[in-house]
């Protein structure tokens, strides 16, 4: 299989959205944000290029004025207002970026490159060989010989240490400089995720033991994705995904058509809150009943009390639980022992959580569809509040 680091963090959110990209090969509309960063690196990538004569900060930022996305390339900004917040970021960005970057004391090595690295997951089997690409914004070499990898980040969140320690996209990047100079030293390999909007660099770095475990990791996403049946896994990241008019998650949202054997069905959801807002009323009130009359057939000492339709007895339940090695020396001398050993299933998705992958995995491949059950839960949000939220 041929994967990138993009398309198994696309799988990882959301198998669907893998689906619609990979599978189905559907282009995915960007979304502001998308542009707005593919942009910035646009003008770093031309910044760079013009080594040894790099241009001045004002050349950098005519180029940046001049090449600003425009609507003939496919993306329009829907509000003049946030357009010009977008714009003006990135003068802010490019900014701040010239002050901190000395251009001549970069040395680059690469700029946007592509890597192809072929993971064998059995050498002995040709169909189990995997290919793993991917683009590197920028590899430099730095003035103590030692090489740098860095990947810009335009988002609205900076990486902890933690997170850049354990980036599998710095791993496979990583994988993919020691395919193309393999006798680099990991040492001598700083990783890097620079926080434009920040002008922070995170570095880290790799062992090749980090590097054998992010291969490993490929190939058990690879696993998944053949096993998998591409549901759709919705999630606060579904605000940036651009296949929402067409998922079944949300397309409903975009959709003007509502008629369904002649009925519509936007009049009926709505009725459907409207009554179920009335049944919560009624049940509030008949709670409230019951406690009244509950308390007041206890304060007498009544088990039944009557009203002109109809009356209520009082009973007391009690709840058992059982001892289980008395049960089991009742029950196992007559075979009947494991006719009341069932599978909970609360408990075993608690066990799963605690132990490791391995074995749950061994756990899933014994699982079995027995039915399937189709629910229809409801959620009241308004239309209104999740725009608000995917925006
Ligand atoms: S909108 Fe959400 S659920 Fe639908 S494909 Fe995109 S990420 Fe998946």
């Amino acid at each position: 299989m041929r994967v990138s680091y993009s398309s198994l963090e696309n799988f990882k959110q959301c198998p669907l959205k893998y689906k619609y990209s990979q599978i189905d090969k559907l282009k995915e509309p960007k979304s502001k944000e998308a542009v707005f960063g593919t942009y910035i690196h646009k003008v770093l990538k031309w910044f760079y290029q013009k080594d040894p004569h790099f241009p001045t900060l004002d050349a950098l930022l005519d180029y940046y004025k001049e090449s600003w996305p425009k609507k003939s390339e496919g993306f329009e900004w829907q509000d003049p207002e946030e357009e010009n917040s977008y714009f003006k970021e990135g003068i802010r960005i490019l900014e701040e970026y010239y002050k901190t970057n000395i251009p001549h004391q970069t040395s680059i090595l690469d700029l946007e490159t592509r890597f192809e690295v072929t993971i064998d997951e059995d050498p002995d089997k040709p169909n189990k060989k995997h290919i793993l690409t991917g683009i590197i914004d920028r590899i430099d070499k730095l003035p103590d010989g030692r090489m740098e990898i860095i990947d810009y980040k335009t988002g609205k969140r900076i990486a902890s240490q933690r997170e850049t320690d354990s980036s599998a996209q710095l791993s496979l990047y990583a994988i993919g400089v020691k395919n193309r100079w393999p006798r680099t030293d990991l040492k001598n390999l700083s990783l890097s995720l620079y926080f434009l909007k920040f002008n922070e660099k995170i570095q880290s770095q790799r062992t090749e033991e980090d590097l054998e475990k992010s291969k490993e990791e490929v190939i058990k996403t690879i696993h998944k994705i053949e096993k998998s049946s591409f549901e759709p896994r919705p999630s606060p990241l579904c605000g940036w995904c651009g296949y929402r008019n067409i998922c079944p998650i949300w397309k409903h949202l975009y959709e003007i058509e509502n008629q369904i054997n002649g009925e519509n069905v936007k009049e009926k959801i709505d009725e459907y809150f409207k009554l179920k807002e009335k049944k919560e009323k009624i049940e509030e009130e008949l709670c409230n009943l019951k406690n009244c009359i509950e308390d007041y057939s206890h304060e007498k000492g009544l088990k039944r009390v009557f009203g002109e339709n109809g009356y209520f007895s009082r009973t007391v339940h009690n709840k058992v639980s059982y001892n289980k090695k008395q049960l089991k020396e009742v029950l196992e001398p007559l075979g009947k022992w494991e006719e009341i050993l069932g599978i909970d299933q609360k408990r075993l998705d608690k066990v799963l959580k605690e132990i490791p992958q391995e074995l749950r995995d061994k756990v899933k491949a014994a699982e079995k569809i027995e039915k399937k059950y189709k629910y229809l839960t409801s959620n009241n949000v308004s239309k209104k509040e999740l725009e608000e939220e995917l925006e």
